[in-house]
């Protein structure tokens, strides 16, 4: 096969939001389809009606299209091998399965539900294995004739036989797995829908998947699927189960572990290329040791065994850490398009009207200082003047008359610029330097303290060249006051 040959393909079930597990299963498959010139499909399975509902399938294509994980074949793709809903299959399965009736591979299981429980825990109190034991294996004609006259509705099961399942997984090596353990089991359920192996057998084998891409939690469905591809006579595809995702107990990520759905760390405002790069990294790294990777490097150096082979625990703090890099490197007109629903958010909703490129300084300024998104409200309310505050911090150092002594000169200096002059951030402080015999800290925390009204922030020379003159004069005035305000 040559690799051009390569088809791969990530289907979601839509009975829940895009978990992170499951957002980098599907990046694994998307990269090992660009590694390799292939095509990367999108399949929704969709055919449990009571738990799927076309209102998560949304919600996971949208988290999809915001990680830009984009499938060559599937919905709003098209694609030669669609229909890419399992909804819209049935006729296939039925046709796959009366082929398997007609082999003589499966045959009609009557039993309820609550005899099927009984089963089961009457297995699990022998402490054996809960599997079927095989009651309607052999039944003939007649006895199905009663059982179905009785109401019973027949579900589909296959014939396991006996003997060792084995394959070579790609990222896992060598596995076995034992026939006489799995049970006979369902393929179609007695309303008439494929159960899940059933289902995926057939589409990855008409829709010509070469690799199967998934994670390790279905190892033991795998040999269920290979049983059904012989039965079928079916060559199967190359497997590959990576391991999951753990939480910090090394238990799989789960939702007591915190935020798992994709969609949560978007609204705090993770940015997509680094959830994505995160993902990529967990469990692994790339050649380099390197912590951050572009998506044509993430495709250019993906690996199955390097992307996949041990669990990782996920950090949630690296993931900030990652994420504030990011904010601090990346580019500034993009940067500012992402952040602005987080200061609608956070209250700035005239956000619009502000000049693009204030905007942008405004964001380059404070963007040191950013870890998410979500954080923008906090730290950009230092250039809005009905927003500003002196901090407690910022108070109590201009009590001091030293301090005093600075914002008083700065006041001077202020006052004698020409009128309408470009504030000259550097003239300003030399002028001030010269004044007051001061420098380092003692210059610059008392004009911070003053002009910020915190002591801790953004860069100064950037917000001189941000504030206009008439809120600069204004702020120093209020630092001035503080001394006698306290007294009142
Ligand atoms: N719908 C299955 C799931 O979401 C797909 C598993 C597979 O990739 O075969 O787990």
């Amino acid at each position: 096969m040559t690799t051009g040959k390569f088809r791969v393909r990530f289907a979601p079930s839509p009975t829940g939001d895009l978990h992170v597990g499951n957002a980098r299963t599907a990046l694994f498959n998307y990269l090992f389809a660009r590694h390799h010139g292939g095509r990367f499909i999108l399949r929704i399975e969709d055919t449990d009606a009571a738990r799927t509902s076309k209102d998560f399938e949304n919600r996971i294509l949208e988290d999809l299209a915001w990680l830009a994980i984009d499938w060559d074949e599937g919905p709003g793709a098209g694609g030669e091998k669609g229909p890419y809903h399992q909804r819209e299959r049935l006729d296939l399965y039925e046709h796959h399965l009366k082929k398997l009736i007609r082999d003589d591979r499966v045959y009609p299981c009557y039993c309820t539900e609550e005899e099927l429980e009984a089963e089961r825990t009457e297995l699990v109190f022998r402490r054996m294995a809960p599997r079927y034991l095989g009651k309607c294996r052999n039944l003939n004609d007649s006895q199905r004739k009663t059982l179905a006259s009785q109401g019973r509705e027949a579900a589909y099961r296959f014939r396991v036989g006996t003997g060792d399942i084995t394959f070579t997984d790609l990222i896992r090596g060598a596995m076995k797995f034992d026939a006489e353990a799995i049970g006979d089991f369902i393929i179609v359920r007695s309303n008439g829908i494929p159960a899940y192996n059933f289902a995926v057998v057939v589409d990855d084998h008409l829709m010509e998947i070469s690799h199967v891409i998934r994670g390790e939690d279905h190892l033991s469905n795998t040999a269920l699927q290979l049983l059904l591809y012989q039965a079928l006579g079916f060559a199967p595809p190359r497997f590959a189960h990576h391991a999951l995702i753990l939480g910090k107990d090394r238990a799989k990520l789960s939702k007591r572990h915190g935020a798992v759905a994709v969609r949560e760390f978007r609204a705090k405002g993770v940015l997509p290329e680094v959830l994505l790069n995160y993902l990529a990294l967990l469990g692994s790294s790339f050649s380099s040791g390197r912590e951050i990777c572009t998506r044509g490097e993430m495709v250019a150096s993906f690996s199955l065994d390097r992307a996949g082979k041990s669990g990782a625990v996920f950090d949630e703090d690296k993931l900030k850490w990652l994420n504030g890099t990011y904010i601090r490197q990346g580019d500034l007109f993009r940067l500012t398009e992402q952040l602005l629903p987080f200061m609608r958010a956070a209250g700035y909703h005239d956000v619009g009207t502000i000049g693009r490129g204030r905007l942008e300084r405004i964001v380059d300024a404070v963007r040191g200082d950013l870890t998410l998104l979500s954080d923008i409200g906090d730290q950009m309310d230092v250039f809005f003047d009905d927003r500003f505050a002196l901090s407690g911090d910022a108070k109590r150092l201009l009590m001091d008359d030293e301090p005093l002594s600075v914002v008083q000169a700065l006041r001077e200096t202020l006052a004698r610029l020409p009128a309408g002059a470009k504030e000259d951030y550097g003239r300003i402080i030399t002028a001030v330097k010269q004044k007051t015999g001061l420098a380092g800290k003692k210059l610059f925390l008392p004009i911070r303290a003053a002009v910020t009204g915190r002591i801790k922030g953004p860069e100064l020379d950037k917000v001189f060249a941000i504030l206009n003159p008439e809120s600069l004069k204004r702020r120093v005035e209020t630092a001035l006051d503080v001394p006698s305000e306290a007294e009142r």
